[in-house]
């Protein structure tokens, strides 16, 4: 009998007692290669030495102190890093202790900056259909995924959303990249005409698509236009990279490699790398201006907002992650990864798609590759295959059930940034022995 309710009691779960690396081991001493890191979130692995001696001096010096009477020397210093780092002026930096914090503070920030400027009619939220944001009841209220909605839909707020970038099901044969970016940017055009560009406040979409659908990047472009689109409206871009931000596809903020910069943009997981809860939502100069020489600060805040011991976890692993020049290794090993995964599926009937960018990889299985069917979802291939992968020493994230009202399973990989060649090549293997297991 379990007291804790934040697991589902019906599954019988193994206690971790130890991580080191890109391991973790259960109290029967079975390692375990973490190559999920969680959900997207272990990305510097774990046990690291660095971090935990940041986070003992921050528990020696303040742990925390309330942001309405104190600031603290390492939440400024890690605001400077973020601020420096981000793309075009996204100067300003919220702190919060994780995802779905810093898409409800992402929205509320959004509708303050209109009412500040006289736009008050300015309430819609767009998102997409194929979309993960969170639990809490915004950032669920613009999420795409039907089933996490549905017992709650009286509760949430009126959101909007219009289709995904999914070249990999979506993308016409007739058509080239840049017309799949066109037509799903016109699309966006046409939801704000529809419902008046008076009042819509914020587009909302994942960099790179995570949670429900195993890292699916944008193709080229795409960003631009909708970038473009909401520009002509007055509209805001608000990014969600809380699972694809913060290295884990090559480059800090993953929409440098879009060459677009939002209104806003949320950042979590690999933030502080699971060795504290925390999360940030920064905002160009045009949104702080606005509210600073308005009402004169953000109408918002949560008891942990700011936390000096999760600031100093955060440092730590950022500063890890630049003085090691992880993330070169980011990009190196994801071009190994998805370069064995390609020759070692190549001829397999069931995979159908390997995608992603850095070490954020998604494989999406099928009935066959021709069709591109689904397979059936009655079957639960993709928790088989986290459970066999389990048996096999190796942690995916897996996914399954109905996405845009299509149902699909996927796995996703997203490894510690430290792997190595090696690493790479063994998650291959347990994955494809595991595969051959299941399917
Ligand atoms: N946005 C995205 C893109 C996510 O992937 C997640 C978590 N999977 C969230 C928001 C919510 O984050 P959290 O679980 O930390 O609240």
């Amino acid at each position: 009998m379990t007291h804790v309710f934040h697991r589902n009691p019906k599954v019988s779960l193994k206690t971790a007692v130890n991580g080191k690396g890109i391991r973790l081991f259960d109290s029967d001493g079975k390692s375990y290669i973490d190559a999920c890191g969680g959900a997207a979130v272990s990305c510097l692995g774990h046990g690291h030495p660095a971090v935990i001696e940041a986070i003992k001096h921050q528990l020696d010096t303040i742990a925390y102190a309330h942001t309405s009477f104190f600031t603290t020397q390492v939440a400024e210093d890690l605001a400077d890093f973020l601020q420096k780092k981000a793309p075009g002026n996204l100067n300003h930096v919220y702190f919060v202790s994780g995802g779905s914090e810093a898409v409800e503070a992402a929205m509320k920030l959004a509708r303050q900056y209109f009412v500040e400027i006289d736009q008050t009619e300015r309430r819609h939220f767009i998102a997409r259909r194929q979309s993960y944001h969170g639990n809490t009841l915004g950032a669920l209220a613009i999420g795409g995924n039907a089933w996490r909605r549905q017992p709650f839909l009286p509760l949430l707020i009126e959101a909007h959303h219009v289709s995904p970038c999914y070249a990999y099901r979506d993308q016409l044969s007739s058509e080239s990249e840049e017309q799949y970016a066109s037509r799903l940017a016109r699309e966006l055009e046409d939801k704000i005409l529809e419902l008046g560009p008076s009042t819509v406040a914020a587009f909302v979409a994942e960099t790179v698509v995570g949670a429900t659908a195993g890292a699916v990047p944008p193709v080229k472009t795409y960003l631009q236009k909708i970038r473009a689109v909401c520009d002509k409206y007055g509209v805001l871009l608000i990014l969600d990279e809380v699972m694809s931000g913060m290295g884990r596809t090559g480059h800090l903020f993953a929409c440098e490699e879009d060459g677009v910069v939002p209104d806003i943009i949320t950042i979590a997981k690999g933030l502080g790398a699971g060795y504290q809860p925390i999360g940030a939502t920064l905002c160009t100069d045009k949104i702080y201006d606005v509210i600073v020489n308005g009402s004169g600060f953000f109408q918002h805040g949560h008891t942990y907002i700011g936390h000096a011991t999760a600031c100093a976890a955060s440092l730590a692993v950022q500063k890890t992650i630049q003085e090691q020049n992880l993330l070169a290794n980011v990009l190196q090993r994801g071009e190994q990864l998805r370069g064995e995964l390609h020759q070692t599926f190549a001829n397999h009937p069931h995979i159908g798609d390997i995608r992603g960018r850095g070490l954020f990889v998604g494989i999406e299985l099928v009935q066959d590759r021709e069709s591109k069917k689904p397979l059936d979802p009655a079957l639960k291939t993709h928790a088989r295959i986290k459970a066999q992968a389990k048996e096999n020493g190796l942690l995916v994230y897996p996914m399954g059930g109905t996405i845009d009202g299509r149902l699909g399973d996927h796995i996703l990989l997203a490894p510690p940034f430290i792997c190595t060649e090696a690493d790479i090549s063994d998650i291959v293997g347990r994955l494809s022995d595991t595969v051959s297991q299941v399917l």
